[in-house]
C-alpha cells in the first residue's frame, strides 16, 4: 500500500501495535487494516486501508519514530533502546557491531517485544543490520 501523502510503499502493522503507540485512540475507531509509512520524509505514520478510519503521525505516537530521524539519536531497537548513534559509534570503535547478535540472544530468549514498543510492529534486526550496511558504505567499506 503506497502512504496517501509520500507515496512510500508501506507494509502492514498490527493493529496492536497501533494501538499500544497512538498516545489518544479517537472512540468509534472502524476496525481497519492499518500500514506504516517509514519515509523520513513524511509525517504520516499509520495510515488505514479503511479510508474513513484516522491517520496518526508523528506527533499523535508516545515515540519518536526513528526510522523518521535519520539522526544519532534516532531509535533503532525500542526493546533495548538501541540509536543509530550507538551502533555507528561500535563500528567507528571495535570495525564490528555486536548489537546485533546480542539482540538475537534476547529475541531467542524471548525479552523482545517489538509488537507493542517497535512503531513498525517488526522486529528490529531488518533495521539496526540496515544500519550497519549504511554506516559500512558511507565509509567506503562495502560498495554502494
Ligand atoms: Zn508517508
Amino acid at each position: 500500500m503506497a502512504c496517501p501523502s509520500s507515496g512510500t510503499p508501506s507494509k502492514q502493522v498490527g493493529l496492536v501495535t497501533v494501538k499500544s503507540l497512538v498516545r489518544q485512540l479517537p472512540f468509534g475507531m472502524p476496525r481497519t487494516q492499518y500500514f506504516f509509512c517509514d519515509s523520513p520524509a513524511c509525517d504520516i505514520v499509520y495510515f488505514p486501508l479503511d479510508t474513513s478510519a484516522p491517520v496518526f503521525r508523528c506527533r499523535d505516537l508516545l515515540v519518536p519514530v526513528g526510522a523518521k530521524q535519520p539522526s544519532a539519536s534516532g531509535l533503532l531497537c525500542y526493546c533495548f533502546g538501541v540509536t543509530r548513534g550507538q551502533v555507528e559509534e561500535e563500528l567507528r570503535k571495535d570495525g564490528k557491531c555486536t548489537v546485533l547478535e546480542r539482540i538475537r540472544a534476547e529475541v531467542k530468549a524471548g525479552n523482545c517485544a517489538c509488537e507493542w514498543k517497535n512503531p513498525s510492529g517488526k522486529c528490529c534486526l531488518g533495521s539496526i543490520a540496515r544500519a550497519i550496511h549504511d554506516f559500512n558504505r558511507k565509509s567506503g567499506l562495502v560498495p554502494g
